[in-house]
């Protein structure tokens, strides 16, 4: 049975089983084993209807799919931008920094500064060239992959409508299993809760960020 052990009850929280009616149709309902739901049979092909019709509803066309990966891109192209900007910055000022402690090596061998100077302003300088190389660090720069992530994604949610009725029931299973986190039925209504990111698709077709 295709959705066995996939959906649990809205109300009580217990399983969802199926049932084979005049031999052939499949039904499902609420196994009731808390005695406080009443049963309520619902066709397997209705189920099927409503999470196939959820891949329609955060179905994109190819353009808008390259739509969303261009605004990608180009948010990650600043975001390189910037890095390599910060990163010309802190070099430079780590250098001036390294510059300054060899002045201050040299101005002390040379007797024009006293000790108690020197060491101030040594600590001062290897604090500073410290703090800078951390942050140095911390900006490393970044590859293309949150772009690439994205199209994956999109072209899954895509062509999982098709892939879906193509399938032997276990790949079935693991598809369902792959996109909803929660699959409940609520008096005889299925719910369906998207795992991430397809939710998020689901949110971006809702307010049409695109144009049509
Ligand atoms: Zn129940």
């Amino acid at each position: 049975m295709l959705l066995r052990g996939l959906i649990t009850c809205k109300k009580c929280a217990g399983a969802v089983t199926g049932d084979i009616k005049k031999e052939k149709y499949v039904y499902y309902s609420c196994h009731n084993s808390k005695r406080i739901c009443i049963k309520k049979w619902v066709k397997e092909e209705a189920l099927v209807k409503d999470m196939l019709g959820y891949f329609d509803r955060i179905q994109l066309t190819g353009d808008q799919i390259d739509e969303i990966i261009d605004f990608i891109e180009d948010y990650e192209a600043q975001e390189q931008e910037f890095i390599k900007n910060t990163q010309r910055i802190l070099t430079e000022k780590l250098n001036l920094t390294q510059e300054r402690i060899s002045k201050l090596i040299d101005m002390h061998i040379d007797g024009k500064i006293d000790a108690q100077t020197y060491h101030f302003k040594l600590e001062e300088y290897k604090n500073e060239q410290q703090r800078l190389s951390l942050e140095l660090k911390s900006y490393s720069a970044g590859s293309k992959a949150e772009a690439l992530a994205a199209r994956e994604i999109l072209e899954m949610v895509r062509d999982a409508k098709e892939y879906f009725m193509s399938s032997s029931l276990d790949e079935k299973q693991q598809l369902l299993h792959f996109f909803f986190s929660n699959l409940t039925l609520d008096d005889g209504k299925l719910d369906l809760e998207p795992r991430e990111p397809f939710n998020l698709i689901a949110d971006m077709h809702d307010q049409h960020i695109w144009r049509e």
